[in-house]
């Protein structure tokens, strides 16, 4: 069967070279006789393969030393009691959320079993279709960190600038905008991202902390969820997650040879104004979130008539495009164009939505 046109929010579409390399691969990774499924977490050609995703990731994002990149298990969601575990106790034993959609909402919801997590502001009131505004955050200074969802998954609601939280380190999980652009690492003091959107398979997630941050973990936490321990032990306390890593190192590989997460940038910015110009000039399908707060990698939109979602959705598949139904919580419709989509992908949906239009 030829590869269909996966709009997924994830786990989602990997670029068709990365997937080739592994399968060919699979058996034998370079002449060693052994798949990398198959090696010792402790051997030279792991510790190899492991050492240069980290490199890649460094180099691809201009993470300073300072910064230690940790790969961890769990998904994000984990991370949503790790970080916590970890952080809320640094200073006063608070932190400050700001809730732009459902992912913000679960980190919240959790960091509260651990000490005295706040909302220090959130676009619910209008259906988060919005980022707050800066000026209406009520930060505290003594909070051990500010906590952003850099892009929501599910709402299509996304940071295109970073928050000043001045003394208070930024904190944001990336788990769906992460390598879609270059950041400024600096401007954080830790960021985590889970796998199966831009970097690889689900249950890998990948943390990037300020050194100085380590250390202050709660009472009884696990040292298997210590950033500390972990740090100092190169993300290797028990056995990772090596086929996972192996396979990021490769999309690592790729992001580098297709030039980086500028070329990314640029190539995603021409995605998403593909896709938000049809939507705009259609009088079937709307997207409700504010433009300048758009989504470049998550795009939600509604039929004017939901009674026409099913036919929509069919005669997408009909033609190789599949995974274009909204989340079950929000209904309608959203396309997800992480990194591996081509133009190609989006152009196609819009050449079928244009058509679909002209025929309702
Ligand atoms: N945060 C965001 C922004 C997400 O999109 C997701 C998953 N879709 C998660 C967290 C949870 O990730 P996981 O399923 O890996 O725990």
């Amino acid at each position: 069967m030829s590869k269909v046109i996966n709009f997924s929010a994830g786990p989602a579409m990997l670029p068709p070279e990365v997937l080739r390399q592994a399968a060919d691969e699979m058996s034998d990774w370079h002449g060693t006789g052994q798949s990398v499924m198959e090696m010792s977490h402790r051997g030279k050609h792991y510790m190899a393969i492991h050492a240069t995703a980290e490199r890649d990731l460094r180099g691809l994002l201009a993470i300073p030393d300072d910064y230690a990149v940790l790969f961890l298990q769990g998904g994000a969601s984990l991370q949503f009691s790790v970080l916590p575990m970890n952080l809320i106790g640094r200073r006063s034993g608070a932190a400050d959320y700001v809730t732009t959609g459902d992912w913000s909402k679960k980190a919240l919801r959790e960091a509260r079993r651990y000490g005295q997590a706040r909302e220090a502001a959130s676009s619910e009131g209008t259906g988060f279709d919005r980022i707050p505004s800066p000026g209406d955050w009520q930060l505290n200074p003594d909070s051990g960190y500010v906590h952003i969802c850099s892009n929501e998954t599910i709402g299509g609601v996304e940071f295109n600038w970073i928050p000043d939280t001045k003394d208070v380190p930024l904190i944001a999980d990336m788990s769906s905008n992460i390598l879609s652009r270059p950041i400024d690492i600096r401007r954080f003091g830790a960021l985590y991202a889970g796998a199966q959107k831009n970097i690889g398979p689900a249950g890998l997630v990948i943390v990037i902390i300020r050194r100085d941050l380590l250390g202050h973990t709660l009472p009884g936490t696990p040292p298997i969820l210590d950033y500390a321990a972990l740090a100092e032990h190169d993300s290797m306390i028990n056995t990772p997650p090596t086929y996972s890593v192996y396979i990021a190192g490769l999309v690592f590989q790729w992001l580098l040879d297709q030039g980086g997460v500028a070329t990314m940038e640029d190539r995603n910015i021409a995605k998403a104004k593909l896709l938000y110009d049809c939507i705009d000039a259609s009088s079937l399908y709307r997207n409700r979130i504010a433009p300048e707060d758009r989504s470049r990698m998550n795009v939600p939109f509604q039929l004017a008539d939901p009674g026409l979602d099913e036919r929509f959705l069919a005669g997408a598949e009909a033609l190789g495009m599949v995974q274009l139904k909204g989340h079950r919580t929000a209904g309608g419709m959203r396309a997800s164009i992480y990194n591996a989509m081509p133009i190609e992908g989006v152009q196609t949906l819009v050449d079928y939505m244009c058509e679909f239009e002209r025929k309702a």
